[in-house]
């Protein structure tokens, strides 16, 4: 037998260092299948089962109900917001519940009213043409025209109102029409956009072709029972979001996410045990936390699945200005370690920058990556792009930022009793990122990667990398700067960068 190379898990993290994803590399295994038979299955929750390893994070810049939906289909896990009142956070979880594959429930209207020029900063802001108008701009109301490209790309005249320039002849469906039956109207009509009417005339939602060709493309999303789409929302532990709660459940929401950044509290313990007794079909996700005494303090009081990580995160601040903290290959192996003996998954969140650091989530014991900043440019992230020196960029913000705590939306300034107290100190900040298209491609594209990663291991599914870490057949190496440089391009004088990967 030959000894092997590298290091163990165990040996990997028994040094003293705080290691992050690029203090260290797996070594190659043996590759006997390609990576379209990777299967990357994986658990969300003890008894939650997603495609994907993925979840979006509960932050105001990155999960409303639009992201939810999308990574739901592809096979992923989104966890909306609490930064707003309880009536938004449970309209946006029953937007996903009620999700139909190829309908759209909440089409953005205009009024007749409106001018060319609104239509042109509709275009902007949400990227889409093909504008139904309705008598007075809203949803269910009586349907009297549609806007698209052609209506408006020659007008000069932008004040002009929309009920001169619009299409009044409309071709639309009934409401119960089947998607099969759309895709069949849309083909033969040629149009972009089928407006569902009800029996008296009101709009009640839209399809599009490009939703019904998605629709055919995701064999992996992530359903309940049901076969309606699973989603999370996040709550906190104050006294008064046991209301929202009870909202969020009466809206069949999947998964609570309670959210914390030092999640080992008597307040935290106690809401878990309580939504245990009262709930007990609701799968929790407690946390964040980055310590084994950590862990199982939440795994003792309920906990479904934990949160781990404490100041990783792009935007965070909190290892400088609180002291504490873990470096995130460390709260992630340990963990891990520890909660797999309860078979309870552990998300890695935060600090997830490509695809490499994904799968050396995964391959120290993590079931699935909680990601923020990648998500926040993509077109299903909340907000508007705007342009910055010649660059198309979307905001993103810590949930304890100072923005956040000021603001007045439902989570921030009640959530720290900050509303009436002079001094707000900020765990996060706010900033922007860079326009990364569409999910539908972009997360696709991380995740084809992540199979050939598999296969480079030698893993053909999570499980067996897990079996590989614990019987310690899975090596590591840790990797020196000048290693990582070099791992890096280097000595070019310019270069074509991928859309993730080469920082
Ligand atoms: P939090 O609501 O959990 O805590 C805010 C403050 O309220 C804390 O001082 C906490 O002890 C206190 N508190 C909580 N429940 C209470 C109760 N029932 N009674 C009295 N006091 C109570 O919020 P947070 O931990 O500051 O996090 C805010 C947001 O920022 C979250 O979205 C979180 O994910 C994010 N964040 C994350 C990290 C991270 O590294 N993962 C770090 C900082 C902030
Ligand atoms: P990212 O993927 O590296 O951008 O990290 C996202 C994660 O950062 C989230 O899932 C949270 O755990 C964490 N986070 C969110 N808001 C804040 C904040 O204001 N300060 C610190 N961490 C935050």
């Amino acid at each position: 037998m030959i000894e092997l190379d590298g290091l163990s898990g165990e040996e990997l993290f028994k040094s003293s260092d705080g290691l992050t994803y690029k203090d260290f590399l797996i070594l190659p295994g043996y590759i006997d299948f390609s990576p379209d038979e990777v299967s990357l299955q994986t658990r969300a929750t003890r008894n939650l089962q997603i495609q994907m390893p993925l979840m979006s994070s509960p932050m105001d810049t990155v999960t409303e109900a639009e992201m939810a939906i999308s990574i739901a289909l592809l096979g992923g896990l989104g966890v909306i917001h609490n930064n707003n009142s309880i009536e938004d956070q449970g309209n946006m979880v029953e937007r996903v519940k009620r999700y139909k594959n190829g309908f759209i429930s909440d089409p953005k209207v205009l009024s007749p009213e409106h001018t060319v020029r609104d239509v042109e900063h509709f275009k902007l802001k949400y990227g889409f043409s093909g504008i139904p108008i309705t008598e007075d701009g809203s949803l269910k109301t009586r349907l009297i025209g549609i806007v698209t490209n052609r209506d408006i790309d020659l007008e000069t005249n932008k004040d002009l109102k929309i009920n001169d320039v619009m299409t009044r002849e409309l071709i639309t469906a009934r409401e119960g029409v089947s998607l099969k039956e759309a895709n069949e109207i849309l083909k033969n009509s040629k149009k972009g956009k089928l407006p569902i009417i009800n029996k008296d005339g009101l709009l009640v939602s839209l399809t599009s072709r490009t939703d019904i060709k998605k629709n055919k493309e995701y064999p992996l999303a992530s359903k309940d029972t049901s076969k309606q789409l699973l989603v999370g929302a996040s709550v906190s532990t104050h006294p008064q979001d046991r209301l929202r709660i009870e909202h969020l459940i009466s809206k069949k929401v999947d998964i609570l996410v309670i959210d914390s950044a030092q999640g080992y509290s008597r307040f935290q313990i106690e809401l878990i045990k309580e939504l245990k007794k009262k709930y007990p079909q609701i799968e929790i996700i407690a946390g964040n936390v980055v310590t084994s005494e950590q862990a199982r303090g939440l795994i003792d009081a309920g906990a479904d699945g934990l949160r781990i990580g404490m100041g990783p995160g792009s935007i965070c601040i909190t290892q400088d200005t609180m002291a504490s903290g873990r470096s995130q290959a460390n709260a992630v192996y340990y963990t891990a370690r520890y909660a797999k003996k309860y078979n309870v998954p552990v998300i890695a969140d935060g600090g997830i920058t490509n695809i490499g650091d994904i799968t050396k989530a995964i391959a120290i014991g993590a079931s699935s990556v909680m990601v923020g900043s990648l998500l926040a440019g993509t077109s299903q992230a909340p907000g508007s792009y705007f342009y910055e020196n010649g660059v198309r960029l979307k905001k993103y913000r810590g949930m304890a930022s100072l923005e956040v705590l000021e603001s007045k939306e439902g989570g921030g300034a009640k959530r720290y009793n900050a509303e009436n107290q002079p001094i707000k100190v900020a765990q996060g900040v706010s900033g922007a990122v860079m326009d990364k298209g569409s999910i539908y491609d972009f997360v696709p594209y991380l995740f084809q990667g992540v199979k050939h990663a598999f296969q480079d291991i030698g893993a053909r599914d999570v499980a067996i990398l897990h079996e590989k870490l614990n019987s310690k057949k899975l090596r590591f190496e840790r990797r020196s700067l000048a290693a990582q440089v070099q791992g890096g391009v280097h000595n070019l004088y310019s270069y074509k960068k991928p859309i993730i990967g080469a920082d």
